[in-house]
């Protein structure tokens, strides 16, 4: 037997809890198993008593969340035979489509909104060898012809709409409820299509109501207490809440937005998904939608940046800057647990972070010892 311990991603790790079988081949990257960091700072500088912590869900091997979905969706479409996989993205479902087409050697075709995908996403499907095709429309123009397209040409569709992307996406709550030893009192995220705030409503409710399968693989009996380990706290769920950008907020409009605006291009979606769903999970957990102006989205990014070391993109830092102020506002009460999700990595967006520091401190000087040691001496305040 080998005591090796090498993680090998999640469908590896949560194999009895998804649609796989022992023989399914996994194409994976080793997504997810990603650190539930608490923050130090940020809740003293808001002056209240809360725990946060954030799901740094850029450590993923294309930098967000969409590898979870991408590994399962790739590998149900591998298994079924299928040659080649299509998706709208705003970046980031495109470079993990590109990435994981790569690794199981089929095509991948990206559609996506010329002009409006940061650099670092760009970058990733050129890379990986994605076939772009740049559309002069938006995500939701594109999400249109994915489904049309996909009825007449030999392509799987990979956007969240295929079920499997929810699967793999559901089992970041999984790794929430293990690390916490319970569930979160709120989850927070960016909602772009919804499917993200659906998926971990499903992991949190497969852990709450499933609690034998559950302790037939994790809970661990504690005679002091007669009973398992854990298993109280993970009959309970987080409210669930979902922050959208102010231009691109069809859950706070109540319906479809014809022409979304953000920085957060992420999140640039006006006709969502899964709707239904995102509904159903505000319902039945008890949480709710609210939306931020840019300005506070990217101040959210740039404190958590500053003051915790943790560069998410814009769209990411929506989940934390709605928490913050719902937690300034007594909504979120004191001595909650607070999960927030930094869905995307800072480096993926380098130019919304660049022109938003014009106050970033960087002198231009002679390289001599002297300029150095003035340009140290006048920065120790
Ligand atoms: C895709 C994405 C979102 C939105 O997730 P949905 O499932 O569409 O709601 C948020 N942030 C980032 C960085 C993303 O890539």
């Amino acid at each position: 037997m080998s005591n090796a311990t090498r993680y090998t991603g999640l469908i590896d790790r949560y194999r009895d809890r998804l649609p796989v079988s022992a023989t399914t081949r996994a194409i994976s990257l080793g997504e997810g198993n990603t650190p539930l960091i608490k923050l130090e700072n940020i809740p003293a500088l808001i002056g209240k008593d809360v725990e946060i912590y954030v799901k740094y869900e850029g450590l993923n091997p294309t930098g967000s969340f969409k590898d979870r979905g991408m590994t399962m969706a790739v590998t149900k479409a591998v298994e079924d035979g299928s040659k080649a996989i299509i998706c709208a993205s705003t970046g980031n479902t495109s470079a993990a489509a590109a990435a994981y087409a790569a690794r199981a050697g089929i095509k991948a075709f990206v559609l996506i909104p010329e002009g409006k995908i940061a650099m670092g996403k760009m970058a990733q499907a050129m890379m990986y060898g994605a076939i772009t095709l740049q559309i002069r429309g938006n995500f939701d123009a594109g999400m249109q012809l994915v489904k049309e397209v996909a009825d007449q040409a030999p392509v799987t569709i990979v956007n969240s709409i295929n079920p499997y992307r929810l699967q793999g996406q559901k089992t970041a709550a999984f790794e929430v409820v293990e690390a916490l030893g319970r569930a979160p009192d709120f989850h927070c995220l960016p909602v772009g299509n919804a499917g993200n705030i659906t998926a971990h409503w499903m992991g949190y409710t497969e852990h709450a109501v499933d609690p034998l399968h559950y302790a037939s693989n994790r809970a661990v009996y504690d005679p002091s207490t007669d009973a398992f380990s854990g298993m109280a706290a993970v009959q309970s769920r987080p409210k669930m809440v979902g922050y959208q950008a102010a231009g691109s907020a069809p859950f706070l409009r109540g319906g479809p937005v014809a022409d979304p605006e953000t920085l957060a291009t992420a999140i640039r979606i006006g006709n969502p998904q899964s709707w239904k769903h995102a509904h159903a999970v505000m319902k039945e957990s008890g949480g709710w939608f609210d939306e931020l102006q840019d300005q506070e989205i990217l101040e959210a990014q740039r404190m958590l940046a500053m003051y915790e070391g943790i560069f998410c993109e814009p769209a990411s830092a929506a989940s934390l800057g709605g928490a913050m102020r719902d937690i300034k506002a007594g909504k979120i009460p004191e001595g909650s647990v607070v999960v927030c999700t930094l869905t995307g990595n800072g480096l993926k967006d380098p130019d919304t972070a660049i022109q938003q520091c014009s106050d970033a401190v960087m002198l231009g000087i002679d390289a001599t010892l002297e300029q150095v040691k003035a340009g140290i001496l006048s920065n120790m305040d």
